[in-house]
């Protein structure tokens, strides 16, 4: 998968070179590359915002710089259309769901926005060379889309074959089957005065994966009923609903 970032704070994204993803990026499954918006404006201060149409507080940037940046970045892999993922509050949710449709994607090219945000124009106008989502990473608003460019590409760089040592731990966890997954444990089974659930020391398979089955249920009708009532009709047989 090739990602570009553009970004006014390239730093930012430096955490993108650690861990899992700077692995993979050294073995090639990720290629990935960070560019300066700056590096498009024409003015001696490199000016990237400006004050709101219509009034209203802070600023908002420019499309001028956006613009030309997003024509160089579309032709540095043409004829390939990439999808320009845009964080913002006002966008579609981003899930586990949707990493997975990104993580199908050959190419994503991410805007960083900063201030009140960009000029409504540059997701309009992009269309024409870009499949372009608006997302957001929940209901609260962060002070740019850095934060949101990392939170995204981790989420769907580990879902990329050969990312991920265990592949099977994809499959077992919070959000793969519309569930969260059960609490995890490790030695010692006993700690200060707590104990891991017996059922887990029994070593019999069938009871324990009942019981991660049960509390994955139990845990997510707790905090979130809404993924319960949103599973499909045939996802819960009979024992399930008595739990
Ligand atoms: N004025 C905008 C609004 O009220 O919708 C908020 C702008 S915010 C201060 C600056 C930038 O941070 C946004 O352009 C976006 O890139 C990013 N951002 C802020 N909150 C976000 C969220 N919940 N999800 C994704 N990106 C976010």
């Amino acid at each position: 998968m090739r990602i570009d970032v553009l970004t006014i704070f390239p730093d930012y994204l430096a955490p993108l070179g650690l861990s899992l993803i700077g692995k993979a990026r050294e073995q090639g499954l990720v290629e990935l590359a960070v560019h300066d918006l700056r590096g498009w404006t024409t003015d001696r201060h490199r000016t990237v915002d400006d004050t709101p149409y219509g009034g209203g507080p802070g600023m908002v940037m420019r499309p001028e710089p956006w613009g030309q940046a997003l024509d160089a970045v579309a032709a540095m892999g043409a004829p390939e259309r990439p999808r320009l993922v845009l964080p913002t509050p006002a966008g579609r949710p981003f899930t586990q769901a949707v990493a997975h449709e990104y993580a199908a994607l050959p190419w994503l090219v991410f805007g960083c926005g900063r201030y009140e945000g960009i000029d409504a124009r540059v997701a309009e106008e992009a269309r024409e060379r870009y499949d372009v989502d608006e997302v957001s990473l929940g209901d609260y608003v962060l002070n740019g889309g850095e934060v949101a460019v990392l939170v995204v590409v981790e989420a769907v760089a580990r879902l990329l074959p050969g990312v991920i040592g265990n592949a099977q731990s994809l499959d077992d966890e919070s959000h793969a089957a519309g569930l969260l997954e059960a609490p995890a444990y490790t030695k010692p089974a006993l700690w200060r005065g707590h104990r891991v659930p017996d059922v887990l020391l029994s070593g019999d398979h069938a009871r324990i994966a009942r019981w991660k089955r049960d509390e994955a249920l139990r845990r997510t009708r707790s905090v979130r009923p809404d993924l319960v009532a949103a599973l499909p009709p045939g996802d819960l047989d009979r024992r399930d609903r008595e739990v």
